[in-house]
């Protein structure tokens, strides 16, 4: 008769037992994880059906739980083998990077230890590590004294974030009206938000969620490399004012999601200046090229901004999720400041606790800055400047041999590490050619549309990829492209 399975203890403790039991189920999982890693490829192909069906054979919530031992059994059996790798060379769809190594060890402490960033009884250090860091941040962006930043899930709830600071700033300073108090003033339907046509979806949805509607947001066209065209703007701000609307705030994408453009901060801080609007920088994209000596001149001076986006889960390699928003005026925070006696009472702040809930859309927030205060100091800005400026180098190439390739076409210049290209042939030929790589050659990469067809995507932030590689894909794709042309 086999014994039955060992019950595992419920958390760690201070006693020997509980901590050989963390152990063992950890090194059991480090185990099943690179016991799962056997080749190159980015997904190993399988169906949508056949993953429903693997799934669909195990009850999710059974009567009785199964215990460790074969719930790791079936873990190593139906899920691991189909995770996406992030950090193969096959991998490069979207702005979704591998972890860096030292940050999964982050990982492990955040989720043991399980602080919440909401007050400082609930996350002693971890509050101080996130303050130490956001301070670094804003002086990294070039941010001054009055400056201040918390951190988010990611660049969409940074930008809802900015998008209220904004939309309440000029309610209060422009139409003498507290929307945090009174809701949304009677002109709220003329109040609009200026950014590029191919910016990111977050300003539509931010605009919904803010009682603004998609239709306060005006998409500004792009000029030949993808930048908002500064003239259109002007011109789109001035007849709006003309028609009675409320222009407030412009948001200027700092690497578009697609083509990794730049918007040019300088000359809408200028407009913004003149028509007394916030400026926010989406930099979720961008933002990690600040770490580049060489290359984060193509930024602009996001100093000029009111607010900035950054992410870390994406040119920084931090696990997902990591970002943050940082404000030039901290003042600007006081939007989501509300104090509760059961968690952040005022008189907490006045003996020197701080309680980063005041900052933020989360109540229960996870410690993330440690992951950026453990891969700065792992990995140093020379470390830092050597993964970015690989992943850009990676993209130059790309680009070069790809307009000297008689069988592609490119749809810009890259300004950071995606690529968008297309085989000459039909868009769907394109669309075929994704699939096939896909679901038959383990290589996942993206697809788009621009002007009209559709191009494919090599999103470059992983700096293992070699220039050789890049070689041999484009390759692939040729021969692929005559394949399913015969
Ligand atoms: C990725 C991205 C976002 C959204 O960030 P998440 O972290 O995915 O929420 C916003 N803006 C731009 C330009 C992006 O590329």
């Amino acid at each position: 008769m086999s014994k039955p399975a060992k019950t595992l203890p419920y958390v760690l403790g201070q006693e020997q037992e509980k901590k050989d039991e963390y152990k063992r189920v950890l090194t059991e999982t480090i185990e099943a994880i690179t016991a799962s890693v056997t080749d190159e490829g980015a997904y190993q192909g399988a169906s949508v059906e056949t993953l429903q069906q693997s799934l669909a054979e195990f009850a999710i919530l059974p009567s009785q739980g199964i215990g460790w031992e074969a719930l790791l059994e079936r873990v190593k059996q139906i899920i691991l083998p189909h995770f996406l790798k992030t950090w193969s060379p096959n991998y490069m769809a979207h702005l979704h990077s591998p972890a860096l190594l030292e940050s999964i060890a982050s990982e492990l402490i955040i989720a043991t230890f399980n602080q919440s960033m909401d007050s400082w009884d609930q996350s002693p250090i971890a509050t101080e590590v996130e303050v130490a860091v956001v301070q670094q941040l804003c002086n990294l962006y070039g941010y001054g004294k009055e400056s201040d930043g918390v951190f988010t899930s990611g660049g969409s709830q940074s930008n809802l974030s900015a998008i209220t600071m904004a939309r309440d700033w000029y309610c209060s300073s422009k139409l003498n009206h507290d929307v945090k108090k009174e809701g949304l003033p009677a002109s709220y339907h003329k109040l609009r938000l200026y950014t590029s046509e191919v910016s990111h979806f977050s300003m539509e949805k931010s605009a919904h969620l803010l009682g603004l509607g998609y239709d306060a947001v005006r998409k500004v066209p792009v000029d030949d490399l993808c930048r908002m065209d500064v003239q259109e703007l002007r011109g789109m701000i001035e007849s709006d004012k003309q028609a009675g609307l409320l222009p407030f705030c412009v948001v200027a994408t700092i690497g578009t999601t697609d083509y990794g453009s730049i918007d040019r901060v300088e000359a809408i801080r200028t407009i913004c200046d003149e028509e007394g609007m916030f400026l926010h920088a989406d930099a979720a994209y961008g933002s990690g090229l600040q770490l580049s000596p060489t290359y984060r001149t193509r930024l602009g001076d996001l100093s000029l901004c009111d607010s900035i986006t950054v992410d870390f889960h994406k040119m920084f390699l931090l696990p997902i999720s990591c970002g943050a928003i940082l404000v030039k005026n901290k003042e600007h925070f006081s939007v989501f400041t509300l104090h509760a006696d059961y968690l952040n009472r005022e008189e907490d702040e006045e003996e020197g606790y701080t309680n980063l809930v005041g900052k933020s859309l989360q109540t229960t927030r996870r410690a993330d800055a440690l992951k950026v205060w453990m891969a700065f100091q792992c990995r140093g800005k020379d470390g830092y400047e050597k993964i970015v400026d690989t992943c850009i180098e990676n993209a130059t190439f790309l680009a070069k041999a790809l307009l000297a390739h008689p069988s592609f076409t490119l749809a810009i210049e890259p300004e950071l590490s995606s690529v968008v290209f297309r085989h000459i042939g039909t868009s769907e030929l394109n669309k075929r050619i994704r699939k096939e790589l896909l679901h038959h050659h383990q290589v996942v990469i993206g697809q788009t549309v621009y002007k009209h067809k559709t191009y494919l995507k090599f999103t470059l932030l992983n700096p293992t990829i070699t220039k050789e590689h890049l070689s041999e894909l484009i390759a692939l794709i040729d021969t692929l492209a005559n394949e399913l042309q015969q």
